[in-house]
């Protein structure tokens, strides 16, 4: 069974990093070198690698999703909440990163944001360690 990481997301659209969540894991499943898999199993959500030194990073990425793909545009799903499922196709369900010697191999600014599209909600991410 893979690892879980649960979240609560507090805004309708939110970048949490999660990088440390997911070090842990990789840390404890004392698989020395292999594959991590970062994988979210909701269709409003997503995940998704880049730089964590700076919010102004995934606030700019969250501004201009928002604005390509607007809150109200004749969509037709009744749900409401099509510019969610949109932006979790555009973005991705799932990263992958290298472990070496029980650590991610993530490049000095990278970290790894899980991606709220129609928050508030409970979200898990699950986490799974492949030796290779
Ligand atoms: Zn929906």
């Amino acid at each position: 069974m893979p690892e879980t990481i649960y979240v609560n997301s507090t805004r309708k659209t939110q970048f949490i990093d999660i990088t440390a969540q997911v070090e842990e894991i990789v840390r404890k499943s004392n698989i020395e070198n292999g594959l991590c898999l970062v994988y979210v199993p909701h269709t409003t959500a997503a995940v998704t690698i880049n730089e964590n030194a700076d919010p102004s990073v995934p606030e700019d990425i969250l501004n201009i999703l928002n604005q390509v793909i607007p809150w109200e545009a004749g969509y037709k799903h009744l749900e409401g909440n099509s510019p969610a499922h949109i932006k979790a196709s555009l973005i991705g369900s799932s990263v992958q990163v290298m472990v070496e010697k029980l650590h991610l191999v993530l490049g000095t600014w990278q970290g790894i944001f899980f991606c709220e599209f129609d928050g508030p909600r409970h979200r898990k991410v699950f986490v799974k360690v492949m030796g290779i």
